[in-house]
């Protein structure tokens, strides 16, 4: 039997990264992929932060858009827009992305193989099917990059996933327009629990798509939102898909750890995972190379907790308070919030500040800014109808006004 140092389950984005990482570092490592060929369309709309491919270790080359703005769009027909002076975030190819970091993890000495699927894994030996027949491997240590329905995560214990979205994704054909602006659309009736979205990819095509809270079916949602928004569209694909929420729970245990969407590394207000999911891969890989090397199986596995604990941890928080009062509002209270929020400085200043990856360092400066304080005591009030004043505190890193503001 075959042994690595560290066994890969998963080649998207998460598992390829911490491979590359790992087998850099030294380890022999082993990627088992699942799909035989990585091809559109993938359950992903695509869109990132420009910082995103640095970190994954990604060139340009799946780059098809770079975009500057952003319009929101309120249940009773109000919009606001926010538009950058410079680009603010990119819509990838993820197939494209995919295969580069899967080259890469090879060049750097991962053996990676496609059509190969985990089945178990047992003392230390996992198992596969592939399409040269079953096969089992040992390894020091075991990665679950295998997605938000770790099959990792239930063999080892390591986490029990305690919650998540449901999405549905269209790739549309539309006749020419713009094709330089996301939409996203709010309310309860348009996605309850989360958002819909529209971005523009390679030509006239759109990804449409949204997510909805346990329980709720997303397809009937979506085919209103096309017949409201996109009656003309030619609908090209169609993909479903599994955002994770509630991350925080334990991602190492014994010989094994989880990265990206299985570990539930993902932006709670957003449900993107490209950028959180690449900077803790880098951290797994470091890890798994050092627990293979060193004969520890705890201590480097605990210490990778730790570092996404810091490397993510504090705007996860950040991400899912502001989601818990964000989900609490009905539709009335949503077209007032948008238009309390479309405060000529307010839009001037997240045009200017706005980063996808870190929305908590925009406070301070909307909190310091004396001529947003009347909007933001209106938004306090909104705010605290649903979470109390201490929530509303946690978001805003400030002591909540006396009621003779208010
Ligand atoms: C509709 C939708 C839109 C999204 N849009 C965005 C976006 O715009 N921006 C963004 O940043 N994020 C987005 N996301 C989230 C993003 O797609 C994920 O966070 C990301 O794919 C996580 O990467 P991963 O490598 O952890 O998991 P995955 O990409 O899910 O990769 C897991 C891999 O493991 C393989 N696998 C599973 N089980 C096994 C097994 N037993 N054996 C072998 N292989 C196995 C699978 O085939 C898969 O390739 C979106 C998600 C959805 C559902």
């Amino acid at each position: 039997m075959q042994r690595f140092d560290v066994i890969v389950v998963g080649g998207g984005p998460a598992g390829a990264v911490t491979a590359r990482v790992a087998a850099a570092a030294g380890a022999s490592v082993l990627v088992l992929e699942r799909r035989a060929r990585i091809e559109e369309p993938s359950a992903c709309a695509g869109l990132i932060s420009p910082r995103t491919l640095s970190v994954l270790g990604a060139s340009e080359a799946c780059v098809i858009r770079r975009l500057r703005s952003v319009t929101f769009h309120a249940p009773g027909g109000g919009s606001l827009s926010v538009r950058a002076t410079s680009d603010r975030a990119l819509v990838v190819d993820r197939s494209v992305l995919e295969q580069e970091l899967l080259a890469r993890a090879a060049e750097a000495g991962a053996d990676v193989r496609l059509g190969a699927t985990a089945t178990g894994w047992r003392d230390g030996i996992v198992r596969f099917d592939s399409p040269g027949g079953e096969g089992a491997a040992s390894c020091a240590v075991l990665v679950g990059a295998d997605g938000p329905e770790s099959q990792v995560a239930s063999w080892s214990g390591v986490r029990v996933a305690s919650g998540e979205l449901r999405a549905i994704q269209v790739e549309i054909e539309l006749p020419p327009g713009e094709v330089d602006n996301v939409h996203v659309f709010v309310g309860r009736r348009v996605a309850p629990g989360f958002f819909a979205w529209s971005i523009p990819a390679q030509d006239r095509r759109f990804r449409v798509g949204l997510a909805v809270g346990t329980g709720v079916d997303p397809a009937p949602h979506l085919e209103a939102l096309l017949a409201a928004r996109f009656p003309e569209g030619r609908i090209v694909s169609r993909v479903k898909g599994v955002i994770p929420l509630a991350p925080g729970g334990r991602i190492a245990g014994d010989g094994v750890l989880l990265v990206g969407d299985a570990a539930a590394h993902v932006k709670p207000l957003s449900g993107g995972g490209l950028y959180f999911g690449g900077l803790c891969a880098r951290a797994a890989g470091r890890a798994a190379a050092a627990a293979a090397a060193t004969g520890d199986r705890l201590a480097p596995l605990r210490h990778y907790q730790d570092a996404c604990r810091q490397l993510i941890g504090a705007e996860t928080r950040f991400g899912a308070t502001v989601r818990s009062i964000r989900d609490a509002l009905d539709d009335e209270e949503w077209n007032n919030v948008l238009a309390i929020l479309d405060d000529p400085d307010l839009l001037a200043l997240v045009a200017e500040r706005i980063d996808l990856d870190h929305l908590r360092h925009m406070v301070p400066h909307v909190v310091g800014h004396p001529r947003l304080w009347r909007t933001l005591l209106r938004l306090w009030e909104v705010v605290r109808a649903h979470a109390g004043d201490a929530s509303a505190s946690d978001v805003l890193g400030v002591a909540p006004p006396h009621d003779e503001f208010l």
